[in-house]
Formats: C-alpha cells, structure tokens, sequence
C-alpha cells in the first residue's frame, strides 16, 4: 500500500477541478483496509485528519488548494455468484468495479436487472450512494445488500436494502451514515428470465419507444436495449473525457400542482412526470432552459447547450465559477417559476 501525496485531484474529477488531495492511497483489498487503521493509529502525521473515500469522481465538485484528507481510492475487484435459482442470480461484486463493464458483462449473461442504468460512469461502489437511476429504475430495484466497512471501527457488517434507507438520488450514505463506511461489495439480484421485456420500466419513455420505432425493432433484447440507452445518452450528455462534467448537475424537483398550473398557462404544451394527486417532478433541464439560459457562460462555466441540465468546464473552471453558476441559476429559475432546484452531486 503505498501514501501518495500532494496529489492532482483534477486526475480523478470528471469536471476537472480542484487543487491537490494531500493523502491519497489506492485500496484494492479488505487487507489494504486494516493495514490503513494500523498506520492511522500509529503515525501522528494521520492524527485528525479526515478520510474520504473515491470512486471515479464522477459525482464530486473538489475545491481548489490542498484538501486536507486521507483520500481513499477504491479499488476492490470482485465478480462472484453467490446464489443461483430458477428465475434469478445473486452476484456479489467489488466496489471498485467499473459500473458500466459490469453492466456489459450481465447483459452478456442474459441477465436483466441494469440495463436502463447503461453508461452511468463511475464505480459499482457509488452506486448505493446515490441510489443511481436513469430511464425508470434505480439500483434499490436490484440490490441485495452492501458491504462495508467501518472506518472508525475497523470492523466489516452488512447493510440490507431496507436499511440504505434509498430515495430518489439518496441514501443512509449521504445523511446518517456519511463518512462512516466505506462501501466493500455490493450484492445485486439480477432476473436470469425475463419472458415480457416490454415491462421494463424504460419503455414508458418516449424518447426510448422512438428509438425503436425508427429502427424497427419489435421485441427489442437486453442488448438492444442497452445499445438504445447507450446511443440516446450520447446525444444528451457530454463524454467527459471531451467535455468536463459530472453528469446532472440539479435534481428534478418534485412540486405542488399549484405551481405546476400556474407553468402550464405559460407553457401549455409542457409535459412533465405524474408522481400523485398533488405532486409533480419537473425537469430541471426544462426550468434552466425556459428560464433562458442554455448555452449560458459564466466565467469558465457555462450550461451545455444541448442539455440545460449539464454544467460543463470549458478548462481552468475554478469551485468559485461553479458556485457562481450554481447560484445564479437557482436565482434565476426561481425568479422565473418559484421552484427552488437542489445540487445533486456533492461538493468538497
Ligand atoms: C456524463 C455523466 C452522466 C451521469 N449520468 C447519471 C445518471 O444517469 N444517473 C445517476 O444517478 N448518476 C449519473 N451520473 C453521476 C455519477 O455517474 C454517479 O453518481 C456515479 O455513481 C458516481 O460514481 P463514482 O465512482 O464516480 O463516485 P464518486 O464521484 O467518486 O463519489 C460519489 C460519492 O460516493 C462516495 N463513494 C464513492 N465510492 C464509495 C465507496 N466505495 N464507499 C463509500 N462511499 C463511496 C463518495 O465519497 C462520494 O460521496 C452521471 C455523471 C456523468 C459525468
């Protein structure tokens, strides 16, 4: 195990931004873990400094400067069966796997389960931080169990489905639990047979029926849908190995009818998604749009002019132009439709 220091933190920042992580250590194994307590315990160089643990970066806005941490960069391999009946597979795999290969890889097995979740960058040990989902499902509809590791205890437990405590892009990581654990393994329970694929929550989505129908294809398989999922996220979302970015940068708001009404004598012909008697999720990208500022600069920042949800990093973007961005976008929506929009990923 080796302790870098003084480390580029836009080497491992899909926005490329930040300074420089002070600590940083690569964990590829459960045995890395405990050799870290013991050196934390023992050096007082460690003494108070906080740890934070790393996937791929691909959700984090870092600050510029050195951030005082022991970066902890998971890298815990591991596919295993660890059941297998009729109908499904429970598979147990390492936090430090590649989200998207292991979504490949199912697929290559037949299994249904994350094929709507095609090309989310990022690790599989993120994923239950913030219950990732796209195209109608989340990884709450999959998982088993999360294993993981107490980082003040030195001790290894399991955490059940129940107990992530999931919501939309949310759970026990990012409240009760954060900075308690670092997430090991993640078991997931994915479908060996699945007889009615036109059940999938993904084909409630237009965008996706189209794709479809323009290529004619009736009774799409697993890998049709991936490759559909695929090509229709590469006309909306930046590569961030091209275009700096961490994904959605707001969450859709979910809003009374009240103020959903009130959107709709302006904009008659806007659609948005149904969620109860009372409530209805908006688009973020739509509100940034319509209140005018797609395309929109500010300071090394601007908004991506093909999707008014992304903020992308036209190079040397500093933390203070995205907070600027960030702060004039809220203003100014809310100026416009009295929702206030929420960040999603999370800033250090
Ligand atoms: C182009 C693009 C498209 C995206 N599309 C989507 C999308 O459709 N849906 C969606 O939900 N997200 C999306 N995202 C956001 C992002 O891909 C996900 O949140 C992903 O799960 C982050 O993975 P990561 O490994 O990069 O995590 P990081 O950014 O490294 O970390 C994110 C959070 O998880 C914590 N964390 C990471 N690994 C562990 C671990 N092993 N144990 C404990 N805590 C850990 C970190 O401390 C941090 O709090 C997108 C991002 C980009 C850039």
């Amino acid at each position: 195990m080796i302790i870098q220091e003084y480390v580029d933190i836009k080497d491992y920042s899909t926005l490329r931004v930040g300074g420089q992580f002070r600590y940083f250590i690569v964990i590829d194994s459960l045995e890395n873990l405990n050799s870290l307590y013991a050196i934390a315990q023992s050096e007082l160089r460690f003494k108070n400094i906080p740890i934070f643990v790393l996937g791929g970066g691909s959700n984090i806005v870092f600050s510029d400067g050195i951030l005082n941490f022991i970066v902890l960069k998971i890298e815990i391999k591991g596919f295993e069966i660890i059941y297998e009946s009729d109908k499904y597979i429970d598979i147990k795999i390492g936090a430090g796997e590649n989200w998207d290969e292991i979504v490949e890889k199912t697929i290559q097995m037949n299994l249904s389960g994350f094929e709507s979740l095609s090309a989310i960058p990022g690790t599989v040990g993120a994923g239950p931080v913030q219950n990732i989902g796209a195209y109608g499902s989340e990884v709450k509809d999959t998982l088993v169990e999360v294993e993981v590791y107490d980082i003040k205890n030195n001790t290894i437990s399991t955490i059940s489905n129940e107990d992530c405590k999931f919501g939309y892009r949310d759970s026990i990581f990012k409240n009760e639990a954060k900075g308690k654990y670092v997430i090991t393994f993640v078991t997931y329970r994915l479908k060996k047979e699945l007889k009615n694929i036109d059940i999938l929550p993904v084909f409630k989505y237009p965008g996706v029926m189209k794709y479809f129908e323009e290529k004619n294809i009736q009774n799409p398989t697993l890998q049709e849908v991936r490759t559909a999922i695929i090509n229709i996220r590469k006309d909306k979302l930046p590569n961030p190995k091209e275009i700096p970015n961490v994904g959605s940068f707001f969450k859709n708001p979910i809003v009374s009818n009240e103020i959903v009404n009130k959107i709709k004598i302006e904009f008659p012909n806007s659609n948005f998604f149904y969620i109860d008697e009372n409530h209805t999720k908006v688009p973020a990208g739509w509100l940034i749009e319509n209140a005018g500022l797609k395309g929109k600069y500010f300071g090394n920042i601007s908004v991506y002019d093909k999707n008014a949800l992304i903020l992308v990093n036209n190079g040397n973007a500093t933390k203070e132009d995205i907070l600027n961005a960030k702060s004039e976008i809220i203003k100014m929506v809310n100026e416009k439709f009295e929702i206030v929009l929420e960040q999603e990923p999370e800033m250090i």
